[in-house]
C-alpha cells in the first residue's frame, strides 16, 4: 500500500549521515525535503530549456512559457480553482500575504476592523499590523484555548458590520492545530468580510478544495510541500483580484506604458511583475504531481499513525508536556521537558543526527500565552518512519538523563 522504503529512496538527502548517524529529519514544518522527481525538474529546466518567458518568439522561450503555464494549471487543478488566472505565482506565503495586505490599504478606512487569530505565524500578523498603521483600521484577535485551539464563541462575538477582513492559518505551524476554516469563512461572509487563509502548513498534509471552501484568498509556499524555496501561490477570487491594485510595478505586469499613464496587464500578470522564478514554478508543479501520485489519503493515514504513536511514546516520558492537544491536528508535536531548555534538547538531538526545531517557531504570541520561552517541535512528513519516532524518543530520554 504505502511503500515507505521506496518513498524514502526518492529523497537523496534521507540517505545522508549527520554527526556520524543516519539523518532523522523531523523539521518538516520548517521546510520539507525534495524528491528526485523535483530535483530532476530543476536540472532539466536549466540543462535544456532555460529562457525568459512570455515574450520570446524563439523555441526555448516557448518551451519555458509552456512548462510554466502547465505548472499553473497543475496548481489550479490541484486546489480546484475555477480559472488558471486566479493562480498568482509569488515568492511564497509571506509575499502573498503582503501582496493582499498592501492592496487592502486602498479599501480600508479609520475604524474598520480586521481579525487575526492568536495562533498565527508572524508573517500573518506583521503585514496586517502595518496595514492598520497605514489606514487606522483596528486589529482584533481571536483568542486561543489551553488546548491550542481557537475560541470560536469569542470569534462570533468579534464579527460585526465593521469587520472587513479575517486572516487565519489553516494549520498552525507551532502546534499543528487544524483550524475550523469552513466555519470561520462562513461566519465572516455573513457580515460581508473577506477571508484570507494562510495554507503554508496545511498543503503538505491535506488537499484543500478552494471552490468548496469559498475562501477569498489562499496562500501557500512550495517549499513546505516538497517543492523549492522562493516560490508559492496566491489564490484570489477573480472579483477580488480585479479590484486589488498591483503590488509591484515593472515589466510583465503592464499592458501599455507611456510617461502619462500606464495600463496594467490582465490577470494573472498584473501581480507578476518582473522575471519570475520560472524554474521554481515548474518544480512546484512537479512537487504537486509527486504528492498526488502518493495520494493525500495515504499521506494523511501514514502521518496520523506517526502522530498517535509519537504522542503516546513521548507522553510516557516523565515531565514531558505537549502543547497543542486539540482533537483536530496534524503531525506536529510541540513539547517541553520539565526544567530543561528546549535549545539544549535540540542540541543533543542534533548530535544524534535528529533534526528538530527549537524556539518560538515564528509564533511568539503562542509562547507568550503558555508563558514559555519556546518549545521543541518535532514535525513528521509522509517519509518518516516509526523507527525514527523511536529514535526521537530515545534521544529525548538521553537528553533528559544528561541534563537533569
Ligand atoms: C512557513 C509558514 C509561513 C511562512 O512561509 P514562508 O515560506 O516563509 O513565506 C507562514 N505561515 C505558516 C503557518 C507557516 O507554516
Amino acid at each position: 500500500m504505502f511503500d515507505i522504503t521506496s518513498i524514502r529512496a526518492d529523497f537523496p538527502i534521507l540517505q545522508r549521515e549527520v554527526n556520524g548517524k543516519p539523518l532523522v529529519y523531523l523539521d518538516n514544518a520548517a521546510t520539507s525535503q525534495k524528491p528526485q522527481q523535483v530535483i530532476d525538474a530543476i536540472v532539466d529546466y536549466y540543462s535544456r530549456y532555460n529562457a525568459n518567458i512570455h515574450r520570446g518568439v524563439h523555441t526555448l522561450s516557448q518551451e519555458a512559457t509552456d512548462a510554466y503555464e502547465i505548472a499553473r494549471k497543475t496548481i489550479q487543478e490541484h486546489f480546484n480553482i475555477a480559472h488558471p488566472y486566479e493562480v498568482i505565482f509569488t515568492a511564497g506565503t509571506t509575499h502573498g500575504i503582503n501582496l493582499v495586505a498592501n492592496g487592502f490599504a486602498s479599501f480600508l478606512k479609520k475604524g474598520d476592523e480586521v481579525i487575526v487569530s492568536a495562533l498565527e505565524h508572524h508573517s500573518n500578523i506583521v503585514p496586517w499590523q502595518m496595514l492598520c498603521e497605514k489606514t487606522g483600521a483596528v486589529l482584533k484577535v481571536i483568542p486561543m484555548t489551553q488546548e491550542g485551539t481557537l475560541a470560536m464563541d469569542a470569534y462570533s462575538g468579534l464579527l460585526s458590520e465593521k469587520t472587513k477582513l479575517v486572516f487565519v492559518n489553516h494549520i498552525s505551524n507551532a502546534l499543528g492545530t487544524i483550524n475550523p476554516i469552513e466555519k470561520i469563512i462562513e461566519l465572516a461572509h455573513q457580515v460581508g468580510a473577506a477571508v484570507l487563509v494562510d495554507g503554508a502548513q496545511a498543503c503538505s498534509h491535506i488537499k484543500p478544495d478552494l471552490t468548496a471552501l469559498d475562501v477569498d484568498f489562499y496562500v501557500t509556499s512550495a517549499h513546505k510541500m516538497c517543492g523549492p524555496t522562493g516560490v508559492g501561490m496566491l489564490y484570489g477570487k477573480e472579483e477580488w483580484l480585479k479590484k486589488l491594485p498591483p503590488y509591484q510595478g515593472g515589466g510583465e505586469m503592464i499592458s501599455e506604458v507611456t510617461f502619462e499613464k500606464t495600463t496594467y496587464a490582465d490577470l494573472p500578470h498584473k501581480f507578476e511583475a518582473g522575471t519570475p522564478n520560472i524554474c521554481g514554478g515548474i518544480a512546484f508543479g512537479a512537487a504537486i504531481e509527486y504528492l498526488n501520485h502518493l495520494g493525500f489519503d495515504a499521506i494523511a493515514a501514514h502521518e496520523h499513525t506517526l502522530l498517535e504513536y509519537a504522542t503516546n511514546e513521548l507522553l510516557a516520558i516523565d515531565g514531558l508536556k505537549i502543547y497543542g492537544t486539540g482533537r483536530e491536528k496534524t503531525s506536529v508535536i510541540s513539547f517541553n521537558v520539565e526544567n530543561i531548555h528546549p535549545y539544549d534538547i535540540g542540541t543533543i538531538l542534533d548530535k544524534l543526527g535528529i533534526a528538530v526545531r527549537t524556539g518560538h517557531h515564528c509564533a511568539q504570541p503562542i509562547m507568550e500565552f503558555y508563558k514559555i520561552p519556546g518549545t521543541v517541535r518535532a514535525s513528521f512528513a509522509f517519509y518518516n518512519t516509526k523507527e525514527e519516532v523511536d529514535q526521537l524518543v530515545a534521544g529525548v530520554k538521553r537528553a533528559q538523563q544528561m541534563l537533569s
